[in-house]
C-alpha cells in the first residue's frame, strides 16, 4: 500500500465532570464523548525516510509540533518500520476548539501508518500508544461512542445515541485547554451523574439521558470569553437545547429537533459572521471505515 485516505472525526461532550487535580498535574475527569459528522480529512503517502506535514490552513503546526508528527514519529520508532510518510491534513475540525482535532488527527494517522506499513497493532495498543500523545487520543478509537475516564486515557465503549442534529458554532477564537484547567475552582464533585447517564444511553432512554447533559468547565470558560456566553444565549433562544460548550471551549453546540431547524439557524449564525455548521452526531466511528 503506498497511500492511505482517513477520516478524522471531531467530539463533543455531552458530559464532562473533573474529578481533581492528580499528583502528576494531570485532572481526573469523567466524560461522555460522541463523534460528530464534521470531521477533517488525513491522507498519509509512504516515503522511504522523514515526516513531512502538508495543510492548507497556516494555523496548523506543520513541523514536529504537529500531533500527526508526533504520532508518525513515535509509531515508526517504536515498531521499527523503516520508511517515512508524508501526511496531508485537510481542516475543518476549528483549531484549539474543544473538539479533539489535533487529537482525532494523530489517532488517525497512527490508525493509517499501521495499515501502511502492514504493522498489525491491534487498535487496543494503537489506543495505549496513542495516550502517550495526549489525553484526548484514546478517545478516538472508540467504535462508536465513549465513557472516558482517568486522565482520558481509561475508554468504554458505549452505544452511540440515534443521530442528532447539531448547530456547532465557532466564535472565532483559540482557547487554550491548560488555561481554562488553570481558572478552574472545584467544588467537591463527584462523577455519579456520568453513571447514570451512561446507564440511561445503554438503557435505550435517550431523552432523559440528554436532560444530564453538563460540562464543569463551561462556566469558567463563559465568564472568561463573554461572547461565548453570548453565543450559547443566542443558540437557546433559536430554539437548540440543550446547548453546551464542548470541553474548553470555544465551539458551542447545540442539538436541534430537525434538520431544517438546524440548516436555518446555522445559515442565519453564518450571516452574522460566526463560523457555524448544520451536521449530525455519528453512530460509527468513520477512522475505521479504513482497514477494517
Ligand atoms: P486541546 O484540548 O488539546 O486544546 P482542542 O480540541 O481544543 O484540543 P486542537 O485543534 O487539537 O484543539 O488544537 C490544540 C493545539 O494543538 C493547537 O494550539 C494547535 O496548534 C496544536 N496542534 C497540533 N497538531 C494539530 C493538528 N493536527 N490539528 C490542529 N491543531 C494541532
Amino acid at each position: 500500500m503506498k497511500q492511505v485516505t482517513l477520516t478524522s472525526p471531531s467530539k463533543i461532550n455531552l458530559f464532562l465532570e473533573v474529578l481533581g487535580r492528580r499528583d502528576d498535574g494531570y485532572h481526573e475527569i469523567c466524560s461522555i464523548v460522541v463523534l460528530t459528522e464534521l470531521c477533517d480529512t488525513i491522507i498519509l503517502e509512504r516515503r522511504t525516510s522523514g515526516i513531512t506535514i502538508w495543510a492548507r490552513d497556516p494555523k496548523v503546526p506543520s513541523g514536529p509540533d504537529n500531533l500527526c508528527h508526533r504520532a508518525a514519529d513515535l509509531l515508526l520508532r517504536y515498531s521499527g518500520a523503516h520508511g517515512g510518510v508524508n501526511i496531508r491534513i485537510e481542516k475543518h475540525i476549528p483549531i484549539a476548539g474543544g473538539m479533539g482535532g489535533g487529537s482525532s488527527n494523530a489517532a488517525a494517522t497512527l490508525w493509517g501508518l499501521n495499515l501502511l506499513y502492514d504493522l498489525g497493532w491491534p487498535r487496543e495498543e494503537l489506543t495505549c500508544l496513542g495516550s502517550e500523545l495526549g489525553s484526548d487520543v484514546p478517545l478516538f478509537f472508540c467504535r462508536e461512542a465513549a465513557f472516558v475516564r482517568g486522565r482520558g486515557e481509561r475508554v468504554d465503549e458505549l452505544a452511540a445515541l440515534a443521530p442528532r442534529w447539531l448547530v456547532i458554532a465557532n466564535p472565532g477564537m483559540e482557547i487554550s485547554t491548560a488555561s481554562v484547567y488553570r481558572r478552574l475552582r472545584l467544588p467537591l464533585t463527584s462523577e455519579k451523574a456520568g453513571f447514570t447517564m451512561r446507564n440511561l444511553v445503554e438503557s435505550g432512554q435517550e431523552e432523559a439521558a440528554l436532560s444530564y447533559c453538563f460540562n464543569r468547565l463551561e462556566d469558567v470558560v463563559l465568564e472568561a470569553y463573554p461572547s461565548v456566553a453570548n453565543l450559547k444565549q443566542r443558540l437557546l433562544l433559536l430554539g437548540a437545547s440543550p446547548v453546551l460548550v464542548s470541553g474548553s471551549g470555544p465551539t458551542v453546540f447545540g442539538i436541534m429537533r430537525e434538520a431544517e431547524m438546524a440548516k436555518r439557524v446555522a445559515s442565519s449564525l453564518v450571516e452574522s459572521g460566526i463560523a457555524a455548521v448544520a451536521c449530525r452526531t455519528l453512530e460509527k466511528n468513520p477512522l475505521f471505515a479504513t482497514g477494517e
